[in-house]
C-alpha cells in the first residue's frame, strides 16, 4: 500500500446487510472498513477518514450516490480514489452510464457475486498503485531537474525561475533585491593539489555551509562550477554588504579538514549587485553586474566582497529578461 489511507476502504449503503457482505468478501484486503449509511454521513467520513477507496449504493437516503461520488470528484483529495459503485439492476444501463460520467471507476449490479466483486477491488487497488508510483518518479523527476546534483542546492536553472517570479512581484511592490555572486579562490589549485575529489569535497561543504546559513527567504543555487549565487529580497546595499562580509567569514573561518587533504583554508571571492537602481533592469543585468564585482574582489587580492556601483543607468535591453542554459 502506498499509505495509510490506502488500507482503508470507505463502505456506503443503507443495507447493513450488505454492508455485512462487502466487509467479509474484503476482509483480506482492506485492514480498516469505515461504513456510512447514506451519503451525507459518508462525506463526513470521507472528510474526516480520508480513506483509500470507496464502494458506495446509489439508493439511499438523504444524498445519494450519485451526488456522493460528485461532491467527492470536486475534492482535491477525491479526485483520483478509486470508487466501486454498486446497484440494482433496474435501468442498470443507464444508471451505469450516470455513474461513470459522475467519476465513478467501476460498477456492480446487485446482487453481485463476491469472486467478482473482489477481482474488480484488486484491479483497481493495482491500478492506483501503478499511479502512485508513476506520481512518485514524476515529482523525483521534477525535483532532479532542478537541484544541482552534487551539492544538492537548487541549481542555475531553477535559481532563474524563482528569482524571475520574486523579481515580478518586486517590480510590482518595490521590493529591494540583492545579488551576491560568490566564486571560490584558486578552486583549480585545489583541483591540482588535491585531485577532483577533493575539489568535490569542498564544493559539496561550501554549499552545505552556505545553505544552513543562509536565511528564510533567500535564493541560494550552485550557479556554476565554483560558482555560487544568492539573492536576497527586501535588501538595501548596507544590509546585503553585510550578509556578504558574513558568509565571506563563515567560509574563511570553516574547518575543511578531510580525509582528501589536510586542513586548507578555502577563501572566497564575492561580487554583490543592488536592484533597484534608477533605472529598472533585467536579472541579467544584476548578475552581470555581481560578476563585474566579484572580479574586482579577485583583482584586488581575493576574500573580499565588493558591491557594484552603478556608475550610469544601465543600457536599456530588448532581449528576454532571463536566460537558462
Ligand atoms: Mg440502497
Amino acid at each position: 500500500m502506498a499509505d495509510n489511507s490506502a488500507g482503508k476502504v470507505l463502505l456506503v449503503d443503507d443495507s447493513a446487510q450488505v454492508r455485512a457482505v462487502i466487509r467479509d468478501t474484503l476482509k483480506d484486503v482492506f485492514p480498516v472498513f469505515v461504513e456510512a449509511d447514506d451519503g451525507l454521513t459518508a462525506i463526513k467520513a470521507f472528510v474526516e477518514e480520508r480513506p483509500g477507496f470507496i464502494i458506495t449504493d446509489i439508493e439511499m437516503p438523504s444524498i445519494n450516490g450519485y451526488r456522493f461520488i460528485s461532491t467527492i470528484r470536486n475534492m482535491d483529495d477525491g479526485r483520483d480514489v478509486p470508487i466501486v459503485m454498486l446497484s440494482g439492476n433496474k435501468d442498470s444501463l443507464k444508471k451505469k452510464l450516470t455513474g461513470f460520467n459522475l467519476g465513478a471507476s467501476d460498477f456492480l449490479i446487485k446482487p453481485f457475486e463476491r469472486e467478482e466483486l473482489l477481482a474488480r477491488v484488486k484491479s483497481l487497488l493495482r491500478m492506483r498503485h501503478l499511479m502512485d508510483e508513476l506520481k512518485e518518479k514524476n515529482a523525483l523527476l521534477e525535483k532532479l531537474a532542478v537541484t544541482d546534483d552534487l551539492t544538492g542546492l537548487p541549481n542555475r536553472r531553477h535559481f532563474f525561475e524563482t528569482v524571475r517570479e520574486q523579481l515580478a512581484l518586486g517590480l510590482r511592490h518595490n521590493l529591494k533585491l540583492a545579488c551576491m555572486l560568490m566564486d571560490i579562490d584558486h578552486f583549480k589549485a585545489i583541483n591540482d593539489t588535491w585531485g577532483h575529489v577533493a575539489g568535490d569535497d569542498v564544493l559539496r561543504k561550501i554549499g552545505a555551509l552556505l545553505a544552513s546559513c543562509k536565511r528564510e527567504g533567500e535564493i541560494l543555487a550552485r550557479f556554476g562550477g565554483e560558482e555560487f549565487i544568492i539573492c536576497l529580497f527586501n535588501t538595501d546595499s548596507e544590509n546585503a554588504l553585510r550578509a556578504a562580509e558574513r558568509f565571506r567569514a563563515l567560509v574563511k573561518t570553516y574547518d575543511f579538514s578531510s580525509v582528501y587533504y589536510p586542513s586548507i583554508k578555502v577563501t572566497v571571492s564575492i561580487g554583490l549587485a543592488v536592484y533597484p537602481q534608477g533605472a529598472l533592469i533585467s536579472i541579467d543585468d544584476l548578475i552581470k553586474a555581481a560578476d563585474k564585482a566579484m572580479y574586482a574582489s579577485k583583482v584586488a587580492g581575493r576574500d573580499r566582497v565588493t558591491l557594484h556601483e552603478w556608475s550610469a543607468p544601465p543600457p536599456a535591453t530588448d532581449k528576454a529578461p532571463i536566460i537558462d542554459k
